[in-house]
């Protein structure tokens, strides 16, 4: 009768151990990682200390119910003391043969030390005096006692400092008993002292608790059980779940487990490892132990633990697991081959020797630097051990992002003095200067700068390309500075706004710190830290193993990857890291180099047609050159060229010295510079005069741009170069204004074609950054012959956020959950992303092979590149440096939505 109703009960509590185990590997969200690995290791037969696990939906049911507990558990709980007691000989509670036990927590996703455990629980004054004769070692015995009754008396009856600045009551009380007994060290204390403590601890428990420390081990279990469930909702936990977004209703499962110990003598010990170098990926068995120790030991750091084996012993001196105890090393051996070979990946282990054998007490996969992931992931795959999609899966593409750049030697000390937004990765090392030709006059002089600024602008492009890294204390991730660092593959952080910068005084304040022109700074780019001194930097290489995982995830990618650059050498860069054509050469930055900015300026100042006419003649061989460069680095790959997008007003300059400057080279007065620069001020320029709206106004400008593309084209394709261009016009929101362009583009085009007799193939298309673009997306594709998202603009209108003012608030809005993440970085899918899909439908309703991108930052960002395979876009393009994060983002994608399938 009980059998029949406790099968209709639900199974909260599922046993492991003997070899054999209820649960297993898959069932990680039921019983945490932790658990579900101990299951499938006792399904191998490895030796685990037997346990069972208490699921995490147990959480769920027990905060559902008001911290109450449903009927079944406590019959549960005792058929999982039963099994324990059962595999291990021991009985808990017991006088002579006491079993001890260790309850802990173990999330689907580890959460380290974040939530609680209690070891060497069951024990009392009785069951003590069975452990001296188990154990064979008094000392031993009333140190696990004391070190259960502290433990208890912290986690599970809150016996804790009450301020920070208090200490804690335990270690009082034990400092107060070393002085006595006048000893230094914990170790040090005898058996009576360790007796004398456990006195002392319950008095300070009853006294400052009222409680009477629970001598029945079954209260003490119940006890710890409510305290693990009772962590999930600690203050330090949700916390953590908030930052690493993991979800709060997932519960913790709690596992309780029949100890072992390490620390029975000297044929005892214990360690961790992980089955290849973490560091390397090198194939080589990798850990430390220490001789009768526990586990806390290893950690803590007081005795220096030793490496396990002989292979990766670094002197003489050392005295290797292998070494001292051959035959547990010999089943640790076995062991972890046997573990790496079940789940195919390397492992992370801990083990413990007690009293001569082996117990294996925690596998997981193992945390690993960028180059041993690829190196484990290649020869894996040589191993037959995985798949290439499956090595293709196990590289994370932020990591990859590690290897592309230099970065901080991970011995350096570093003194962090603010905190700014991860602009744009890498790590640079610098003097600081605050102005963009003083970087290039001490980077000509062969110094390494960083170059120091409230924000840039495009006149600094010079000083960024010379500088290290940047610092801007204004600006947000697609700021200015953002954006051409990411392009030209140099480390930024932006909108750093704890630092003050003067620039009369070149100077910056921090928190205090004056840093001064001069002076060394280091940034990080990938955390958005900047440091006092100089950093030392280290250039990861990079190996074949990264050109086989991109081989690979190019066989099995969809999307097209291309790259947004300006320059011949940006293009090569891209090229060498696989960009499959340009989605985005931004031509206005070709307007600042040398003496073009002059020939730009005499343009808006010009007053007539005639002026500017002249004008943009000066430009347009410059303008043709630049495009020849990118043609040929591009050897026949398309090339999307965009027409002017910025407000003219950009191209002035706005301090008074620079405006007297500008009129002197002008041959003109400073007041009609005065009167050109606020005449074209805008109050918004973001949504002014900017984009098609120049070209329609100035038709001229299209003219020439056309022009100096088109001839480029032509003339080399004279020469027997392939070329593909594809002419973009930015922020239409009507097809009018893009029918307007177009009819000048086509009719210079021809021109061209004709006055240089050869045929070349181009296309005419158009940005879709304004929301109305996106809504009448299928009138648009009547006349664009491609469409490239331009993601940056488009949120920055659908969220109504400005691009370069958001970074104030955005990184409040993320703390508190009020954006997932910077929508600037990450694309924004529930909203922006259904402008975009809407654009690709209705742009193919009327051109059914509708060629769409994207070139918005985020075509560069992992779970944005996922978005744009599943919408169906022909491509994404991104800056240089991120396109082999996008090829293997690509690959993923569609990894994934097989996967998805199949399940
Ligand atoms: C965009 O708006 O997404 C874009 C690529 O153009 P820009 O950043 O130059 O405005
Ligand atoms: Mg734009």
């Amino acid at each position: 009768m009980a059998k029949k109703s406790a099968a209709k009960e639900k199974k909260y509590v599922y046993k492991f151990g003997g070899g054999k185990a209820e649960g297993k590997a898959e069932m990680k969200n039921l019983l945490g990682g932790k658990g579900a690995n101990l299951a499938e290791m006792a399904n191998l037969g490895i030796p685990v200390p037997a346990g069972f696990t208490i699921t995490t939906e147990m959480c769920t049911v027990y905060y559902k119910m008001n911290r109450k507990y449903p009927k079944e558990l406590n019959v549960q709980i005792h058929e999982g003391m039963k099994h324990i007691e059962k595999v291990m000989g021991d009985k808990f509670g017991d006088e002579d043969n006491p079993l001890l036990v260790s309850v802990r927590s173990g999330a689907r996703i580890s959460m380290p030390g974040m939530m609680d455990t209690v070891l060497n629980l069951g024990l009392n004054d009785k069951t003590v005096l069975g452990l001296v004769c188990q154990s064979g070692n008094e000392r031993f015995a009333w140190d696990a006692y004391r070190r259960f009754v502290q433990m208890y008396g912290d986690v599970v009856l809150g016996l804790k400092p009450v301020k920070k600045t208090d200490i804690d009551p335990f270690e009082e009380i034990m400092d107060e008993l070393k002085k006595e007994a006048g000893v230094k060290l914990d170790v040090e204390l005898g058996v009576d002292e360790l007796k004398e403590l456990v006195k002392r601890f319950k008095a300070a428990i009853k006294e400052r608790k009222g409680i009477d420390f629970p001598e029945d081990p079954w209260e003490q279990l119940w006890g710890a059980i409510e305290a693990v469930f009772g962590s999930w909702n600690g203050e330090r936990a949700i916390k953590y779940r908030s930052i690493n977004k993991i979800p709060h209703d997932w519960g913790t499962a709690v596992n309780v487990q029949s100890m072992v110990y390490g620390n029975m003598g000297d044929d005892s010990g214990t360690g961790v490892a992980f089955t290849r170098n973490p560091a390397t990926g090198e194939k080589k068995f990798y850990g430390e132990y220490l001789i009768n120790a526990q586990g806390e030991d290893v950690v803590a750091g007081i005795r220096t633990p030793q490496p396990i084996n002989t292979s990766t012993k670094s002197s003489k001196e050392q005295q290797t697991l292998e070494e001292v105890m051959p035959r547990p090393y010999q089943t640790l051996e076995s062991i972890y081959k046997k573990l790496e070979e079940h789940y195919t990946d390397m492992q992370d282990i801990e083990f413990t020797i007690q009293k001569g054998k082996l117990w294996m007490l925690q596998t997981r996969t193992g945390k690993r630097t960028a180059a041993a992931a690829l190196k484990i992931a290649c020869d894996m795959v040589a191993e037959k051990l995985i798949d290439e999609e499956n090595a293709v899966m196990r590289i994370s593409p932020d990591q990859l992002d590690q290897l592309l750049h230099p970065m901080f030697d991970p011995k350096a000390e570093k003194e962090v003095i603010a905190k700014g937004l991860p602009a744009s990765p890498g790590a640079a090392t610098g003097q600081a200067v605050f102005h963009a030709d003083d970087a290039e006059h001490w980077a000509g002089e062969g110094k390494k700068v960083i170059l120091v600024r409230i924000e840039t602008s495009p006149e600094d492009i010079g000083g960024m390309n010379a500088a290290q890294g940047i610092l801007t204390a204004r600006g947000g991730m697609t700021s200015h500075a953002a954006v051409v660092a990411r392009g030209m593959g140099k480390c930024c952080v932006a909108g750093c706004g704890a630092v003050n910068i003067n620039y009369k005084e070149k100077q910056f304040e921090v928190n205090g710190t004056i840093i001064k022109e001069g002076d060394w700074i280091s940034l990080d780019g990938g955390t958005g830290e900047l440091m006092k001194g100089l950093v030392p930097t280290i250039k990861p290489e990079l190996s074949g193993n990264f050109g086989k995982i991109m081989r690979w995830a190019d066989k099995i990618r969809k999307l097209g990857v291309r790259t947004n650059a300006d320059t011949p050498h940006d293009s090569q860069v891209a090229r060498d890291f696989g960009a499959e054509g340009i989605g985005l050469c931004r031509t206005e930055h070709m307007f600042f180099e040398g003496d073009r900015i002059k020939s730009v300026r005499e343009m808006i100042l010009a007053d007539s047609l005639e002026g500017r006419i002249k004008a943009l003649h000066k430009l347009l061989p410059m303008q043709k050159g630049d495009f020849i460069g990118i043609f040929k680095a591009m050897k026949g790959l398309p090339v999307t060229i965009r027409l002017l997008d910025p407000p003219l007003h950009e191209f002035l300059p706005h301090e008074p010295a620079q405006m007297q400057e500008m009129a002197t080279e002008m041959g003109v007065g400073v007041e009609k510079i005065k009167q050109k620069v606020s005449s074209l001020h805008e109050l918004n320029p973001m949504l002014g005069h900017r984009g098609c709206r120049l070209g329609i106004i100035y038709p001229e400008i299209t003219e020439m741009q056309a022009r100096a593309i088109m001839e480029a084209a032509c003339e080399l394709k004279k020469q027997g170069v392939n070329v593909k261009p594809e002419i973009m016009v930015p922020l239409v929101g009507d097809v009018k204004e893009l029918k307007n362009q177009e009819e000048i583009i086509r009719q210079v085009a021809e021109e061209t074609k004709k006055k240089l007799k050869v045929k070349v193939n181009y296309l005419v298309g158009t940005m879709i950054e304004i929301p109305r673009a996106s809504l009448t997306a299928d009138k648009i594709a009547e006349v664009a012959e491609f469409f490239s998202f331009g993601t940056n603009d488009l949120t920055q209108m659908a969220l109504g956020l400005s691009r370069d003012d958001a970074g104030k608030f955005l990184p409040a809005y993320v703390e508190m959950g009020i954006y997932k993440a910077d929508p600037f970085q990450v694309l924004d899918q529930e909203g922006v992303g259904q402008l975009v899909e809407m654009g690709v439908k209705r742009g193919r309703s009327t051109r059914k092979d509708l060629k769409v991108g994207i070139c918005g930052e985020h075509g560069g960002e992992p779970s944005s590149v996922e978005f744009c395979h599943r919408v169906g876009l022909n491509y994404v393009s991104c800056s240089p440096y991120r396109v082999p994060i996008a090829r293997l983002s690509a690959a993923q994608a569609v990894i994934r939505e097989k996967r998805e399938k199949v399940a």
